[in-house]
């Protein structure tokens, strides 16, 4: 007998005959012998109408009222769902987020979960029933409503799934599993069989909306197995667990994050502890940074500059100016007009050339890239908002994710069922199921740090510099191009420390034909911290920059991902750098 959370999204409860269809595949499971929980989202587009609902009585609701507000719409749900079992003959009983015991902090609007207590729904599960959840709220220590952010009814599942000790985790969609990309915007994505979390995790906080973040957060902690599939047609799913497939490919899959805002911060006096002044209180407003580039400073002055969603613009803004007056700063110039794009593989880490592959299709369709960052399993380029469905296509391309995968475990035909992995063990010592779960700090000490200033600003240059580095075998690690300001640009990108010699030559070679110059090439280490949540968890960055900027260190490139924040300081610092890390996150 298996126990099996299954989750149906507001397209598959749409309407009562939808609910009802739903209602059979929970009956059918039931009846072959399993414990069903199912978790309910408001039906249709019922959150959006109750959130426009409340923009007509106020521009500003409060976040508390807001929460009381859209829970309602699982509620109905929920209701009507243990309805529909209970008119095909099954026992069945629908429980709000407080009625499980769904704890959660007092963040409205975007809470996060801190304890699920199991009993009562172990005690209905061995009674036979079959228990409906509603998804997307929980309740804070004071008994106020809470909801999880918008698309959270995964998370509660996944979650549920985690201490119920499911064996597996059924999200059931409008679409027939994760994609290569979203199928709706370039219908020749194909369904992956399965992915592994870290790509799911890359891929769904940086826009791929088929599973909320959060919930593959869960997912990768507790070790849920995860079966995405069609609420409409009974074709196989994804799967997402640990250990994916071995793949042949470098890139599984390409995010959008339509509506991204740039903002930098200019001319900012170059010293330690710059970073820490402007993203503490960033952090502290709950705005999520991504993208942080700094430029190399001229004459003692550095821009820093970074994205954050478009809906956040104006609180950021509000925060970067405060700080630039406090920092003695030239000034802050923004852009909300930005999409992000990111590709997305494990394998990418194993192969040559696969940036300069991306940044040639975009160049090809003249997309001009604005800013670039990178981490071991992702690519990540900011660009025109107007570009953003070219670029999604042309990136799609360049990797062939339109052909089917070979050598993959199900056209093999030999698809393992899904198995339960051992959670991370640094999850026994996290006092909320939510919080930040960092494992570990490393230390890698032998690279060299390429830096060109005044790159012209026109597209194909990142490519252009990248197809002679790939020429040249230079194995590229960390990329980072910065915000371009009057017509130039500052890209910048690690080596093998033993390859510096060859990079310092062909380096100088690429300046002498754009008109560009290298900065002195020093050694460097990279400091990565690995755990879960990094980039979800607003300020982990910042905690990084605090003790570093105390201790005197500079950093030169930073770059996050979910599963890793990246940093690079000078060569001779990165002991002292570890050790002021490992104390700052308790390792
Ligand atoms: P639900 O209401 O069931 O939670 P969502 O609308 O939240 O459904 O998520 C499903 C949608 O996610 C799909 O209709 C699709 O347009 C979108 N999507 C975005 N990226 C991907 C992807 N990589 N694979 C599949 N679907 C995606
Ligand atoms: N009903 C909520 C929303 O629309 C939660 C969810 O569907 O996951 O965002
Ligand atoms: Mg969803």
């Amino acid at each position: 007998m298996a126990l099996v959370v299954q989750k149906f999204g507001g397209t598959s409860v749409a309407d009562a005959q939808k609910i009802v269809a739903a209602a059979r595949k929970a009956v059918a499971r039931h009846k072959g012998g399993d414990k069903v929980v199912v978790v309910v989202s408001a039906m249709g587009h019922q959150t959006d109408v109750l959130v426009d609902l409340a923009k007509q009585i106020t521009e500003r609701p409060s976040a508390r009222e807001m929460d009381m507000l859209l829970s309602t719409g699982e509620q109905v749900s929920v209701a009507l769902f243990a309805m529909a079992i209970q008119s095909l003959g099954e026992e069945a009983v629908s429980l709000t987020g407080a009625q499980i015991g769904i704890r959660t902090d007092s963040t409205h609007t975007k809470a996060r979960i801190k304890s699920i207590s199991t009993d009562h729904i172990m005690k209905l599960l061995d009674d036979g029933r079959i228990v409906i959840a509603a998804g997307f709220q929980g309740i804070d220590q004071h008994g106020n409503i809470t909801t999880l952010g918008r698309g959270g009814s995964d998370t509660t599942a996944v979650a549920l799934a985690a201490v119920l000790r499911a064996d597996v985790c059924e999200i059931y969609t409008d679409v027939e599993g994760v994609y290569t990309t979203d199928p709706r915007i370039l219908p020749a994505a194909r369904r992956l069989p399965s992915i592994s979390y870290d790509e799911m995790l890359e891929l769904a906080s940086l826009g791929a909306g088929v599973m909320h973040p959060r919930s593959i957060e869960f997912a990768k902690k507790f070790g849920v197995p995860v079966l995405v599939r069609s609420s409409f047609k009974d074709v196989p799913g994804t799967l997402i667990v640990a250990a994916d497939r071995a793949t042949s490919r470098p890139v599984s899959g390409v995010a959008l994050a339509k509506d991204e805002a740039r903002i930098t911060l200019e001319g900012v006096p170059d010293q330690p502890g710059s970073n820490h002044k402007l993203f503490s209180p960033l952090a502290s407003s709950g705005i999520a940074v991504d993208m942080i580039v700094q430029n190399l400073a001229q004459q003692g002055l550095a821009d820093i500059s970074f994205t954050v969603p478009a809906d956040d613009l104006a609180q950021a803004l509000d925060v970067t100016r405060a700080v630039a007056k406090k920092l003695g700063a030239t000034g802050v110039s923004h852009d909300d007009s930005m999409a992000k794009v990111s590709v997305v593989g494990v394998g990418m880490a194993r192969e040559e050339g696969v940036a300069g592959k991306m940044f040639l299709a975009l160049s090809r369709e003249g997309i001009n890239v604005r800013m670039i960052t990178t981490s071991e399993i992702k690519i990540s380029v900011l660009i025109d908002r107007a570009d953003a469905a070219k670029a999604v296509k042309a990136a799609h391309a360049a990797f062939e994710l339109e052909q089917p995968e070979v050598d993959t475990a199900e056209s093999s035909g030999t698809a393992a069922p899904p198995t339960k992995s051992s959670p991370l063990d640094v999850v026994r010592r996290l006092e909320g199921m939510e919080d930040l779960a960092v494992e570990d700090c490393q230390l890698d000490s032998s690279q060299a740090l390429v830096t060109f200033t005044d790159l012209p600003d026109t597209p194909g240059v990142a490519a252009d510099v990248f197809e002679e580095i790939g020429r040249h075998k230079l194995f590229v690690d960390m990329i980072v191009q910065s915000h371009p300001r009057g017509g130039r640009a500052e890209l910048s990108f690690t080596v093998p420390a033993v390859d510096r010699d060859r990079a310092i030559e062909v380096a100088g070679r690429i300046a002498k034909a754009r008109g560009a110059t290298v900065a002195n090439v020093p050694n460097v280490a990279k400091l990565s911290i690995t755990g879960v949540g990094i980039r979800s968890h607003a300020g982990v960055a910042d905690r990084l920059f605090a003790p570093l900027g105390e201790a005197g260190v500079n950093v030169d490139l930073v770059s996050t991902s979910e599963v890793r924040l990246n940093v690079v300081v000078a060569a001779e610092q990165g002991k002292q750098s570890l050790e002021v890390l490992r104390k700052a996150f308790g390792l």
